[in-house]
């Protein structure tokens, strides 16, 4: 075992007690990094992570976070870094600045050794989209199944042990799906309490940014971390930020955790069922009360086309400066309109154009009524009944996904309810902007399947208490694919 496979607080003694530096974490993780075979990287940042790794040399106690080596998904700006967004649009971009997270974990010295793939722009949710291609699930070797998206890079990375923590962007699930697909702990917090300052926008009023970890422990460490109120982005809170790791520790007194029935019933795969059932029995055991609840269907099938709406919507809105001229490569033309036509048809992929001409076409001044208004509508109608249901209850707890990580290619029916209800629910947490985490549950034919959590807004703490709970049910935890001794 190395000491890249530990806990944070594990590892972290082990750099103080000097039996492991810095510099020897970092080489590690780019070993593994350069070894895998998932398509996990724009780039590994291989002279810059070193050449920082070797300056730390002298442990900061009370700075966790010291000399561990992360990844950030390409859509966080890194100054001076190319930052693509997995776009052909943006090719060749640096940022003149860092995100607001990327500043965070400098000033806290842990060591950035990549940046890694996304489904292009953070749309879509395969793994396939971006602009160097397919990345793929470490659980699968014959590179049949998908990791899923779009967080896709980070998602692989974690799953294939690479380091302890990754960032990712969740505008829908990007986070909390490919989690379930690998295996390994998805987050994405209330709305507003990690400032999303210099994470490319997609839609705004959804985007979150989100993080994967290997142990519930070090998801809450990560949050104290990185939230709090950041004065370039207007929306971040003002809520203090609290001691996380400390929920953890202490389990809740008969928590109350409501199960959403239809989203269960759409469920066709009995492996992930049986194991979501067990695992109820085994909550209650623990001293949770199960209350089993209806969503509505209506609403609940109405969550897809309601995101596709507004997603696309703001997408098009934001997206409108990648122009071809203020960011990425000159793809030739003469005036503003030609420059901009060949920029946006050579720089875009399908999907993406896809979706910005679904975004003009609700925006369209004789459409907005009857689509993006009503979306609008139904997202209140949605977020009103989460509350509701989180009026009573603590959590929402739920299957994280229907099935295992698919097959590049399978077809899904797209209008059955597994697909409508079971495959997009997680949007829920980006329609009423709730903390929500996914976690893994067990695995089907050697591939990993989750769960998620979801609590009320600004409600971390308890969210981590019930997932370490959770954790120590399923005892799965620090796992990733091919890890010795498996
Ligand atoms: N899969 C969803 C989509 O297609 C979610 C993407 C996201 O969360 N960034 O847009």
């Amino acid at each position: 075992m190395h000491y890249l496979d530990l806990p944070l607080k594990e590892i972290h003694a082990a750099l103080v007690a000097k039996k492991v530096t810095p510099l020897e974490l970092t080489q590690e993780a780019l070993k593994r990094a350069k070894q895998n075979k998932d398509n996990c990287f724009e780039m590994i940042l291989e002279e810059e992570a070193l050449a920082f790794a070797e300056t730390l040399t002298e442990p900061e106690e009370d700075n966790i976070l010291w000399g561990i080596p992360y990844l950030a998904k390409d859509n966080f700006s890194t100054k001076g870094l190319p930052t693509t967004a997995s776009s052909n649009i943006l090719n060749g971009y640096k940022p003149l600045f860092d995100a607001t997270v990327i500043a965070i974990l400098k000033e806290k010295k842990a060591v950035l050794i990549g940046k890694t793939t996304l489904d292009e722009l953070a749309m879509g949710g395969t793994g396939t989209t971006g602009h160097l291609g397919i990345t793929y699930n470490p659980y699968d070797p014959k590179h049949e199944h998908m990791i899923g998206g779009s967080s896709c890079g980070s998602a692989a990375a974690m799953a294939a042990g690479i380091v302890p923590f990754a960032l990712g962007s969740d505008t829908g699930d990007s986070v909390r799906k490919p989690a379930s697909y690998g295996g390994i702990i998805g987050v994405k917090p209330t709305w507003g309490r990690i400032s999303r300052y210099g994470l490319f926008p997609f839609a705004p009023s959804l985007d979150h940014v989100g993080y994967f970890t290997r142990y519930v422990e070090d998801a809450a460490i990560l949050l104290e971390a990185l939230s709090g109120r950041d004065v370039m982005d207007s929306t971040s809170s003002v809520k203090p930020v609290e001691d996380y790791a400390e929920g953890c520790a202490k389990p809740l007194e008969g928590p109350r955790i409501a199960v959403l029935d239809d989203i269960v019933e759409s469920l066709t795969d009995a492996t992930i069922r049986d194991a979501f059932n067990d695992s109820l029995a085994k909550l209650e055991k623990s001293g949770a009360v199960i209350n089993h609840v209806h969503f509505g269907k209506e609403l609940l099938e109405s969550i897809y086309a309601t995101y596709i709406v507004i997603s696309c919507a703001e997408a098009t809105s934001n997206d409108a400066n990648l122009d071809g001229i203020k960011f990425g490569p000159f793809y030739g033309g003469k005036t503003y309109q030609d420059v901009m036509a060949q920029a946006r048809t050579k720089g875009f992929s399908e999907l993406i154009k896809r979706r910005f001409v679904i975004g003009s076409f609700a925006l369209m001044r004789e459409n907005q009524d009857v689509l993006f208004l009503r979306a609008q509508k139904n997202r209140a109608k949605i977020v009103e009944r989460t509350n509701e249901i989180l009026k009573d209850n603590d959590f929402i707890f739920v299957p994280a996904a229907p099935t295992v990580a698919p097959k590049f290619g399978a077809a899904s029916d797209k209008l059955s309810d597994e697909y409508l209800i079971a495959d997009n629910h997680l949007a829920l947490g980006n329609f009423a902007g709730l903390p929500s985490i996914t976690l893994p549950l067990g695995y089907e034919d050697g591939l990993p399947f989750g769960v998620n959590f979801m609590g009320r807004a600004f409600e971390e703490k308890k969210l981590f208490s019930i997932c370490a709970t959770f954790e120590k049910i399923t005892g799965i935890c620090g796992e990733y694919a091919g890890k010795e001794g498996k």
